[in-house]
């Protein structure tokens, strides 16, 4: 067990992560922060499988994701964080001091409060095609890559509000929009479904399942192959960009039991500040927002979480 309690421990490496980490340190709370692993083995959350960035404050010329989020960690760096590149095991938030277990040899680690930024991943459907070609025209998030795709023909997946959402986004700016769902019914809520089905540039696919992403072999899309699966046959639709809107998973095992979750599995926060449900322990970015979505939006709280944590630190901790 290491001996010395933290003042603050942040756990996650994304936008929310390193501005929580960076404010955290400025009033020198000298950080620690956790980077995991466990997402195909780079830390920096989702932006390390996004090519171009083109909404990020302050980058008139686009950045990639690897290259913005090196960007947070060297400034991170530059402030004093100290960074551990281990995946956490297990947290106890039931003491007086937070314990959090990292490290194959699971080391124990202690603190006065806690930044949980922790994120979340998009849902993929799982098929080799899809993954070779992620970054290369597949997306998960059309505020973020649909511009990419102006005036050319797109593909969603998908039949909850999401799809409908990025549907109706990308109708904005592709020349088309064909929606494949698995189903013969949408999810979604029906004003959401009214939006989609009353736009002429978006056309549904219902019973329809994505068999292959093309082309692989080109290292571009081109389209998808469709099955419907009431008639068995296959088609191909061509397009340029291929969007899937099957929902999100928060990466908040870690913490069942001991922070009130929503029914999605996201941390609950209260409303206007960074607060869980135990007091001293902070939750910032995707893992505990299913609105916005955003570098910039999980940045700004991972802003909000570090003077929380901080004023609450003062108030009740003795800092
Ligand atoms: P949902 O879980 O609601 O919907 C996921 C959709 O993807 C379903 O239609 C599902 O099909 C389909 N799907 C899941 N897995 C696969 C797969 N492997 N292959 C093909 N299709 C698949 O996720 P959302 O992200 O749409 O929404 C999550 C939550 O966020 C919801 O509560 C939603 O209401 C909310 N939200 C609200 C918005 C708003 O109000 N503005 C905007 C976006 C989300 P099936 O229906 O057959 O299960």
């Amino acid at each position: 067990m290491s001996s010395d309690v933290r003042n603050v421990i942040i756990i996650g490496s994304g936008p929310a992560g390193h501005t929580a980490a960076i404010y955290a340190a400025r009033a020198n709370l000298k950080p620690l922060m956790f980077e995991g692993l466990a997402r195909g083995g780079i830390p920096g959350g989702q932006l390390m499988i996004t090519n171009d960035v083109e909404n990020y404050p302050g980058f008139p010329e686009k950045i990639t994701g690897p290259d913005l989020m090196k960007a947070f960690r060297d400034q991170s760096l530059v402030q004093g964080v100290e960074i551990v590149t281990e995946d956490v095991h297990k947290v106890d938030l039931g003491g007086r001091r937070f314990a959090v277990w990292a490290g194959d040899d699971k080391v124990e680690y202690r603190a006065r409060a806690l930044i949980v930024a922790t994120g979340a991943q998009a849902k993929w459907l799982g098929l080799p095609s899809e993954h070779a070609l992620q970054g290369k025209g597949v997306s998960a998030c059309a505020v973020c890559d649909g511009a990419f795709f102006r005036k050319k023909d797109v593909i969603v997946v998908g039949g909850g509000d999401t799809a409908m959402e990025e549907s109706s986004y990308l109708s904005g700016m592709c020349s088309s929009v064909t929606l494949v769902h698995r189903r013969g019914e949408f999810r979604a809520s029906k004003a959401m479904q009214e939006r989609v089905l009353r736009n002429e540039k978006i056309k549904v696919l219902y019973n329809a399942v994505v068999e292959e992403v093309l082309d692989p072999r080109l290292g571009e899309v081109t389209g998808a192959r469709v099955r419907n699966v009431k008639t068995n046959e296959s088609t191909v639709v061509p397009a340029a960009g291929f969007f899937v809107a099957i929902g999100h998973t928060p990466n908040t095992d870690l913490f069942a039991g001991q922070l009130e979750l929503h029914d999605s599995g996201y941390i609950k926060t209260r409303a206007g500040s960074t607060y869980t449900s135990v007091p001293g322990v902070f939750a910032c970015g995707d893992v505990q927002d299913f609105t916005y979505r955003q570098a910039v939006t999980a940045a700004g709280s991972g802003c909000m979480a570090a003077l929380d944590a901080e004023r609450w630190l003062v108030l009740n901790d003795g800092h």
